[in-house]
């Protein structure tokens, strides 16, 4: 085995030994013409640290499970399980000092850490802003997934360097360079945003902090990637059998396209 898959599958085994008795279904749905993925997780609970709510989850990770195979790539960022995975291979990147979101003004270099991970696992990577989907936006952290997400099957239109997804029912902006990207991001219009990052391609999506009464629980902007993460079963076969509610909450909360 050569070393590329050697680290990778230390990758996985570690995500297994963290999420040994969890279980993942997937739904498939078709959403205005553009297929998403409906997704339910189960796993025990009783296997998360308590954290108390004074302190940082990401101070108290459990070091077992801490991933070293990527640290000349990852200068910044420790890797590891995600604690509330949506499905299999769902890590999370926390940056290795306690820095908030707002505060971390290394943006391009995080951008080039995240690509060569991204190439280096052919994982996909992701980021929620505060204000769009961040749950702990007094720690920076990125997230990343082993499954590649539909919405980078849609077709890219390219202008001048710049792209975007004609498929996608919102406004977004992709583009294959770090400038280009820190450039769509210094835009009022995605203040608040989610980035999904792919080797070298980046998808910037705006998104509102405000809630569908759709998608309940859920803001919009968490479905971006074509991926529907639900927390209870029954409500992920409820969105499995009406998909059609799913593109409402989507037109009520996500900006459109001709905002841009
Ligand atoms: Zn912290």
């Amino acid at each position: 085995m050569d070393k590329i898959n050697r680290k990778i599958k230390t990758l996985q085994e570690t995500w297994h030994r963290a999420f040994a008795d969890a279980s993942f279904e997937q739904y498939p749905v078709l959403v205005g013409g553009m297929e998403m993925v409906v997704l339910y997780g189960q796993f025990s609970a009783q296997k998360l640290d308590v954290v108390p709510p004074e302190v940082c989850p990401f101070e108290t990770l459990n070091s077992e499970n801490l991933i070293h195979e990527y640290d000349d790539i990852l200068t910044d960022y420790a890797l590891l399980p995600n604690r509330y995975p949506f499905m299999p291979y769902h890590f999370v990147l926390p940056h290795r000092k306690h820095i908030s979101m707002q505060e971390n003004n290394q943006l391009k270099s995080d951008l080039e850490q995240m690509m060569a991970f991204s190439k280096a696992t052919d994982m996909v990577v992701f980021h929620n802003s505060p204000g769009a989907g961040a749950s702990i936006p007094q720690h920076e952290h990125w997230q990343a997934l082993g499954t590649k997400p539909p919405l980078l099957s849609l077709a890219v239109s390219w202008q001048d360097g710049i792209g975007w997804l004609p498929d996608y029912p919102g406004a977004n902006v992709v583009a294959n360079d770090t400038h280009q990207a820190l450039a769509v991001t210094n835009d009022p219009l995605f203040k608040e945003h989610n980035t999904i990052l792919y080797h070298d391609t980046i998808i910037l999506v705006p998104r509102k902090a405000a809630r569908s009464q759709y998608l309940q629980r859920r803001v919009a902007g968490a479905e971006i990637m074509g991926f529907i993460p639900w927390k209870k079963h029954e409500d992920a076969l409820k969105m499995k059998e009406r998909p059609e509610e799913l593109l409402k909450g989507f037109k009520e909360v996500l900006y459109r396209r001709d905002a841009v």
